[in-house]
């Protein structure tokens, strides 16, 4: 419900120097009053907005009369000029995990609703302050691991993407108007575009959308994490190759066949990319139950892999096993890259993984050799270089990439219904699709079950 008044900490739970409590809604002023006293007795409804004003934080006591529990800061800011677009004050005191809780509860007492998770950016959401996108961006923000993520995260949140997603929209409305002028006065010379003209803005819009879609192969690398597998043989180093990456000791090490046996997990940052990690138990014929259950496991993680660092042992000749995982990693859909390890120990036949891999690195899983060469052909692989993450717009997730594709293939068809010399109203429902699909990017026709699970991935007081 929009019309009532919501409080929270927002703050992470636990103490520190400051806490600050939010509180939202048409009634934020005057419930914080109850609250909130002001040294210099300004009333919190006449404060100036944006201001910090010092003073009191009151509480009811066990008998239930207000007393004064810490010192502080009050600032109001006045709809729509606030980050929710309603009445919001935002009020800051000593950061006790009790205390912080004694003022939300005075504030609830004084007629404020515990806020849900998500709820403070729903509002502004719900109050055209910000596009989905760029509330998915400010999720984003607040879960970076890495500084890629976080100049990604914050383009998307000074509205790149949502910039970008209205200017084809706009410019797909502009010809979908010309369209139904065309349509409702045939005779006339009313539409601002000729066929040629129509055809000439729909293919604009279809280059753009592709340029859009493409940046997800760069935004999904750096956001989501690109799923990645470690195969290869037993024994040649895939667990030590993992280890070089998350650069500790997560999994075990031995010179003994088959002692990986589930497939671990860790998302680790590379250079630019994120690397969403599983090692997996080595790939070879074996009767062991459990290890065949493991192999079996490796064998769909790669499946589902995006990319595949497929580890040999380098300082020996090729086995013949080697050459048959060489041979169906051809026919895998995902990038491969052939990691040559154990270069310490010199490289045999180079020649053979060149032959084999459009990527080969050369390196040393033990000292750290050739690292360097793997992270530049794993960004080189993944990211767009003509994209600037800092300034363009950039698709982070699959909801976004599935809908410019969707907006993309609805284009296409208006495209082919032109060529085709069908009547020109057959136009119409795709240019529409189209736009509805590209409007989903920023919510405005997704479904309420789509932005309630968006927003409940926030955290309370968010
Ligand atoms: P996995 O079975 O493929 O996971 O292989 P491990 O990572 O467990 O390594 C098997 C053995 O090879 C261990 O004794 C490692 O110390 C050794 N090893 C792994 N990588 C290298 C390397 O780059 N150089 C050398 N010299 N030994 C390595």
């Amino acid at each position: 419900m929009l019309g009532d008044t919501i409080a929270a900490i927002s703050t992470p739970h636990g103490r520190g120097g400051v806490a600050l409590l939010r509180v939202s809604g048409p009634d934020a002023e005057s419930i914080c009053a109850r609250v909130f006293v002001a040294k210099n007795r300004v009333v919190l409804t006449d404060a100036p907005a944006r201001t910090a004003i010092y003073g009191e934080m009151r509480a009811p006591d066990a008998d239930g009369v207000w007393r004064s529990v810490d010192d502080g800061l009050a600032t109001v800011f006045r709809a729509p000029n606030s980050f929710t677009g309603e009445n919001t004050v935002e009020l800051c005191c000593h950061g006790g995990i009790l205390l912080t809780e004694t003022i939300l509860t005075a504030l609830l007492t004084a007629g404020a609703r515990q806020a849900e998770a998500g709820e403070f950016t729903r509002r502004a959401f719900l109050n055209g302050k910000l596009g989905l996108s760029s509330a998915e961006a400010l999720g984003n923000l607040l879960e970076a691991q890495t500084r890629e993520q976080i100049t990604l995260a914050h383009g998307g949140l000074r509205g790149r993407l949502e910039a970008r997603c209205e200017a084809i929209y706009t410019k797909m409305r502009h010809t979908l108007a010309s369209i139904y002028v065309t349509i409702d006065y045939p005779d006339e010379d009313l539409a601002d575009l000729s066929r040629e003209e129509m055809m000439e803005a729909f293919r604009a819009c279809e280059e753009e959308l592709s340029a859009l879609a493409h940046t997800y192969h760069t935004g999904h690398a750096i956001a989501e994490g690109i799923p990645t597998v470690i195969c290869g043989r037993p024994n040649v180093g895939k667990s030590s190759l993992y280890n070089a990456l998350v650069g500790r000791d997560a999994a075990i090490v031995t010179a003994v066949e088959g002692t990986t046996r589930d497939v671990l997990t860790e998302t680790l940052p590379l250079g630019r990319v994120t690397l969403r990690l599983f090692d997996t138990a080595g790939l070879h014929e074996t009767d062991d139950p459990v290890e065949r259950i493991g192999i079996e496991r490796a064998e769909q993680a790669m499946a589902d892999a995006e990319l595949i660092l497929a580890v040999f042992n380098g300082s020996q000749p090729p086995s013949d096993e080697d050459i048959r995982l060489a041979e169906s990693l051809r026919k895998m859909p995902s990038t491969v890259i052939a990691v040559i390890n154990q270069s310490d120990l010199g490289v045999c036949d180079e020649a053979f993984y060149r032959a084999h891999f459009a990527n080969c690195v050369v390196l040393s899983a033990k000292n750290g050799e050739g690292l360097e060469d793997l992270r530049a052909c794993v960004e080189r692989l993944f990211i767009d270089g003509t994209l600037n993450v800092r300034e363009d717009a950039i698709l982070t997730n699959a909801r976004q990439h599935a809908a410019v594709l969707s907006a993309l293939e609805s284009v296409r068809r208006a495209i082919g219904a032109l060529q085709a010399g069908l009547p020109i109203d057959l136009c119409c429902v795709d240019t529409e699709t189209a736009m509805s699909s590209l409007a989903e990017v920023d919510g405005h026709a997704v479904s309420e079950d789509i932005v309630s699970d968006i927003f409940s991935h926030f955290c309370v007081g968010k």
